[in-house]
């Protein structure tokens, strides 16, 4: 799938990839090979959708059930793809997008890297995983000036984004509006009939920073000029 990018307010978003071409291999990245699981079937009950089967360690996110999807560990990435279940695992528990590590927070948050914001960014809402300092230097590549890096406090959960679906005749289960993503807030009553590829979390109480004075906080002798990185 290739996810939204940035998003403000609550709106179907355009698709841009987390991690943009060139860019690292992250954790989050899609992998060839890797697909909708062709064994798995939806079931409608009286309360939402689930899997037939039973259910899994990681199937829903406060109450919504998620897209089941092959893994092809190590394959070759798939250029601005991300992996719907690795994405929740990542956003879920503010893991780097890139690397996996638990992001470290100073007193202003956690560090998020969007694409470039030219307005406000107070509540803006993101599918992107935070960063670590070194592999957002990485997602920036040669030019930090097409991100804005932000530090933020613990941000909420907003919503997934996804496929609505309902019951369809004989047992079966129909995707609303063919295959096209939207935005489900939790809590809305389409999310019991929704399955989501992806975690929406707000931006709330950002503090804009800079690449170049992250990297100065962890390391006060590297000195980076802004557009280079100091972790190679
Ligand atoms: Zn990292």
């Amino acid at each position: 799938m290739i996810l939204p990018k940035l998003m403000r307010g609550p709106r179907t978003p355009d698709p841009v990839p987390a991690v943009p071409a060139g860019g690292p291999v992250a954790y989050v990245s899609l992998r060839h090979g890797e697909g909708p699981d062709p064994a798995a079937r939806l079931d409608a009950g009286p309360h939402g959708l689930s899997w037939a089967g039973g259910s899994r360690t990681g199937d829903r996110l406060r109450g919504v059930l998620w897209a089941r999807w092959t893994t092809a560990p190590g394959a070759p990435a798939v250029v601005g793809g991300v992996h719907p279940g690795r994405q929740m695992h990542a956003m879920r528990n503010l893991l780097c997008r890139v690397c996996a590590c638990r992001v470290g927070a100073d007193a202003r948050g956690l560090l998020f890297l969007v694409p470039a914001v030219r307005g406000p960014v107070e509540g803006l809402l993101t599918v992107d995983p935070p960063a670590c300092v070194p592999c957002a230097w990485r997602i920036a590549g040669p030019d930090p000036s097409a991100w804005t890096a932000l530090r933020v406090p613990v941000p909420d959960g907003y919503g997934v984004v996804g496929g609505i679906h309902r019951p369809g005749p004989g047992g079966t289960v129909v995707a609303v509006a063919g295959r096209q993503s939207v935005m489900v807030p939790f809590g809305d009553l389409r999310a019991p009939w929704t399955v989501a590829t992806a975690m929406v979390r707000t931006l709330r109480g950002a503090t804009r920073t800079s690449l170049a004075r992250e990297a100065r906080t962890r390391s006060p002798r590297a000195g980076p000029r802004e557009g280079s990185s100091p972790f190679g």
